[in-house]
């Protein structure tokens, strides 16, 4: 039988032995808030990529391409939209996401890994720009600094805008012909929350980030209420070997892998590492940009 499960990415080949090697090489460097938005970011980018999968099967969307391109579409939009609401900070949190895959991209070069060219997901530096091409899409006069520091050419940004529109307007659509009762959760709950034990090196710490964040059960009850599911689904943190998520019709279980929090760890370790020694690492954040240009 083909398999239904979807995963959130096809970098399976990546090494555990790389992944405790590196975190305890950079432990020194820990800064504990910035690994903690690092981390919390990308989770939510993987459990709402996992989440649009479940509205692309249980609402049966019309998909024209490639099911986890317009899943990372959902994801970036929807991502945007719960930080205009809840005022958190957009665009690092935005840029923690896009560089978690560009560094996975170059992490699989230099392991000297083949890049799988034949994979149902989009290259992960792929991924990165396009995630960087609707952040900056959606705002493009005061977001040239993100073509700046992501090095986004002319010939792709110019279209940056009219893809956040198409993916807006999707998503717009979406909630117009899909939206739920907004029925009270408490009566019908349709979406259930299942944490295992997370036994994993660092899994207090990044336990004690996930539980106080509050991110699950925030998207948990946004399912719920703004969508009339047909059937129950179950959102499961769980002891994996592999550091992925994914979504399994035939369960309607999205499985969130502890050891991808760990992974994501390990990434906010990587990228904090590479911008301490770089000169090139700059910000997204409007803030933090001067105008001045970057070597
Ligand atoms: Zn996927």
């Amino acid at each position: 039988m083909m398999t239904r499960t979807r995963k959130i990415t096809a970098r399976l080949a990546l090494g555990f032995a790389l992944l405790t090697v590196a975190m305890v090489q950079h432990a020194y460097a820990a800064d504990e808030n910035s690994e903690r938005q690092f981390v919390l970011a990308n989770v939510e980018f993987a459990l709402l990529h996992e989440i649009a999968h479940v509205l692309i099967w249980e609402l049966k969307l019309p998909v024209f391409g490639r099911e986890e391109d317009a899943a990372d579409n959902i994801a970036t939009i929807a991502l945007m939209m719960t930080y205009q609401q809840t005022g958190a900070p957009m665009l690092d949190s935005l840029q923690a996401v896009a560089d978690g895959w560009k560094l996975e991209w170059q992490l699989v070069a230099d392991d000297e890994i083949e890049h799988a060219y034949w994979d149902l997901h989009t290259l992960e530096i792929q991924r990165y720009y396009n995630i960087s091409c609707l952040v900056y899409g959606a705002d493009p006069a005061n977001r040239t600094q993100i073509l700046e520091v992501t090095g986004l050419p002319t010939e792709r940004a110019e279209f940056c805008q009219e893809e956040y529109n198409t993916a807006q307007q999707a998503m717009q659509w979406l909630f117009n012909q899909h939206s739920g009762t907004q029925k009270s959760s408490e009566n019908s709950s349709r979406v259930h929350l299942v944490y295992d034990a997370n036994p994993t090196l660092d899994g207090k710490k990044l336990d004690s980030w996930l539980r106080s964040s509050q991110i699950p059960e925030r998207l948990a009850q946004m399912l719920d209420t703004r969508f009339d599911l047909p059937r129950d689904i179950t959102i499961s943190f769980a002891r994996c070997k592999d550091p992925n998520a994914s979504w399994d019709s035939n369960t309607s279980t999205i499985t969130f892998c502890y050891s991808l929090m760990n992974r994501f760890l390990y990434l906010a370790r990587e990228v904090a590492s590479a911008r301490a020694t770089s000169v090139d690492g700059g910000s997204w954040n409007d803030a933090a940009y001067t105008g001045e240009p970057r070597r």
